[in-house]
C-alpha cells in the first residue's frame, strides 16, 4: 500500500492518519509541535490557542465515528451543547437548539480530542515525528524537507504527500511557488484574537452546555465567543481589531478596564482583573480566510483541513469540515480502488464547492456577529415560526441545520439564500 507522509499532526492530519492506517497504508506524520501525549505544563496549555473549546457538530462527529473511534471515548472529550447565549447590553438572549438527528453536538476540549486521535493512530501503527517542521516540499519527487528538534535537516519521501498543516501551510506554499496556474487568495479579517481562560465557570454562572457570544452591541468593534472546557474552566476568544484605541495592541489599563467592565460587567471585579492581566500578557493570533483554486497536485499531493480552506471561527465549521475532509478522502479511496490519480482530482472537485460555500457562510456570520443587530434575533424567531407553519415551503432554522445535521454546505447556502429572499419579501410587504 501507498507510503503516505502527512505534514501536520493536528486534528485533520491525525484523523486522516487513522483512516489511512485502517486501510493498510504506511503512515508517517510530521508535526512541528511537541507530542500532545507528553503534554507541556497544564498552565501553558490552558491559555495557548490550542486551549480554545471548539464545538463539534454532527458533521464532525460522524467523521470521527466512521474512523472507528468509539462514541463513548469521543463523548469524554466534551460536553453536549443545548443552546447558544448571546450577550447584548449585559443580558443574555438564549437560543435553545433542538436536535434533528440522534447525535448531540459537543463543546470539545481540543487537547483531549487531539490526545484521543493520537492514541488511536499510534495503536494502528502510525509513526509520529514531533518537533519536526516542514520547510519545503518537492511535489514531483514527493519529498518533504524538515528541520528536526536538534536543528538538523532531513528528507522524508513517500508515494503521497498530504498537507494538513493548517492555515499557513508549508505544503500549500510549495504548491503556490511550484505549480502553474495555482490561484490563491489570503485575506485577513478586521479582527485577530486572544485566548483568555477563567477557572470555575459554573461559579461564574456559565453553563457547560451553552456556547456564548459577546459584542453584538459593540458596533462591529468587538466579537467574542466562549465555551467551557471539561476541567471546569471557560475559555474566551476575544476578537478585536489589530490597531486602534481599543485593539489587540492596547496595553493601557484604564482603556482595558473600561472594556472588561462594559462587556463582562456581570463578573466579579477580581475575575475581570484576571481577564485584563491575561489580555496584557497573552500573544494575539490572526484570523485568516484562505482560498486555493485546487486542493491537489496530480496523484502526488493533497491539501485538507485549514491548509485548503481556513476561515473565521464564527460559524464553528473549520474543524468540522476538516474532519469531514478526512472521511470524504477515505470514501473516495474505497470507491476508486486507491487510484490516487483519480481520487485526488475528485477530492478537489467535490470539496472545493463545499469549502467555498462554508467560507461564504462563515464570512456572512462574522459580519452579523460583529455588528449590532437586534433584527438577528427577530429573524431567527421568524424563521422558526415560518418553518413550523409551512415546513415544505419555508426552510428550517440554519443554526439547527448546522449543528444537528450534515447536509452539504452548498445546500445550506442555498437554503440561506432562500430564507434571505423570504425575509426581504416580508420586509417589502
Ligand atoms: C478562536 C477559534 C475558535 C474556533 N472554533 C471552532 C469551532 O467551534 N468549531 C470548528 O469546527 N472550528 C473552530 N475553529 C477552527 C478550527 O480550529 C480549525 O478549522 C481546525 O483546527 C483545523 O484543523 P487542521 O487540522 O486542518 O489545522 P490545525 O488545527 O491548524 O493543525 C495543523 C497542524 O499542523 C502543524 N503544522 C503547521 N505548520 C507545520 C509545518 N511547517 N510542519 C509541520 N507541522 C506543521 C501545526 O502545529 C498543527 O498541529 C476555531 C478556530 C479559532 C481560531
Amino acid at each position: 500500500m501507498h507510503e503516505t507522509i502527512i505534514v501536520g499532526g493536528g486534528l485533520a492530519g491525525s484523523l486522516t492518519a487513522i483512516y489511512l492506517a485502517r486501510r493498510g497504508y504506511d503512515v508517517r506524520v510530521l508535526e512541528k509541535r511537541s507530542d500532545p501525549l507528553r503534554s507541556p505544563s497544564p498552565a501553558h496549555e490552558r491559555t495557548s490557542s490550542r486551549a480554545i473549546g471548539v464545538s463539534m457538530n454532527v458533521r464532525g462527529m460522524k467523521a470521527v465515528l466512521r474512523a472507528g473511534i468509539p462514541a463513548q471515548e469521543l463523548a469524554r472529550c466534551g460536553e453536549p451543547i443545548t443552546g447558544m447565549a448571546f450577550c447584548v447590553g449585559g443580558k443574555y438572549k438564549i437560543r435553545k437548539l433542538t436536535p434533528l438527528e440522534d447525535l448531540s453536538p459537543l463543546s470539545l476540549n481540543r487537547l483531549a480530542f487531539q490526545q484521543l486521535l493520537n492514541q488511536h493512530a499510534a495503536l494502528l501503527g502510525v509513526k509520529f515525528h514531533f518537533d519536526c517542521k516542514c520547510i519545503n516540499v518537492d511535489l514531483e519527487k514527493k519529498s518533504v524537507l524538515v528541520q528536526e528538534g536538534d536543528g538538523g535537516f532531513r528528507h522524508h519521501r513517500g508515494d503521497l504527500i498530504i498537507g494538513a498543516d493548517g492555515a499557513h501551510s508549508a505544503v500549500r506554499q510549495s504548491m503556490q511557488s511550484g505549480l502553474r496556474r495555482f490561484e490563491f487568495k489570503q485575506t485577513f479579517f478586521r479582527h485577530g484574537y486572544k485566548t483568555l481562560v477563567l477557572p470555575n465557570a459554573a461559579e461564574l454562572g456559565y453553563r457547560k452546555d451553552f456556547l456564548y457570544f459577546f459584542g453584538m452591541d459593540s458596533k462591529g468593534l468587538f466579537a467574542g465567543r466562549a465555551a467551557t472546557i471539561p476541567d471546569g474552566s471557560i475559555s474566551f476568544a476575544i476578537c478585536l481589531p489589530y490597531q486602534g484605541a481599543l485593539s489587540l495592541a492596547t496595553q493601557d489599563g484604564a482603556t482595558l478596564r473600561a472594556f472588561f467592565n462594559h462587556y463582562f460587567g456581570g463578573l466579579p471585579p477580581g475575575r475581570r482583573q484576571e481577564m485584563l492581566d491575561q489580555f496584557v500578557t497573552q500573544p494575539s493570533n490572526d484570523l485568516v480566510n484562505v482560498r486555493a483554486s485546487t486542493f491537489h497536485h496530480r496523484g502526488n499531493a493533497l491539501l485538507l483541513g485549514d491548509a485548503a480552506h481556513a476561515t473565521a471561527p464564527f460559524l464553528g465549521q473549520g474543524m468540522n469540515m476538516a474532519l469531514e475532509d478526512a472521511s470524504v478522502f477515505a470514501t473516495l479511496l474505497d470507491q476508486h480502488a486507491h487510484d490516487l490519480d483519480t481520487v485526488l482530482p475528485e477530492f478537489t472537485r467535490q470539496r472545493k464547492v463545499q469549502a467555498d460555500a462554508m467560507q461564504d457562510m462563515s464570512i456572512a456570520n462574522y459580519e452579523v456577529l460583529s455588528h449590532p443587530s437586534v433584527i438577528f434575533f427577530l429573524r431567527a424567531q421568524y424563521a422558526r415560526y415560518m418553518h413550523k407553519k409551512f415546513p415544505s415551503l419555508y426552510p428550517p432554522d440554519m443554526a439547527e441545520k448546522l449543528y444537528f445535521d450534515s447536509v452539504p454546505y452548498d445546500e445550506l447556502r442555498r437554503l440561506q439564500r432562500k430564507q434571505n429572499v423570504w425575509y426581504r419579501l416580508g420586509r417589502m410587504n
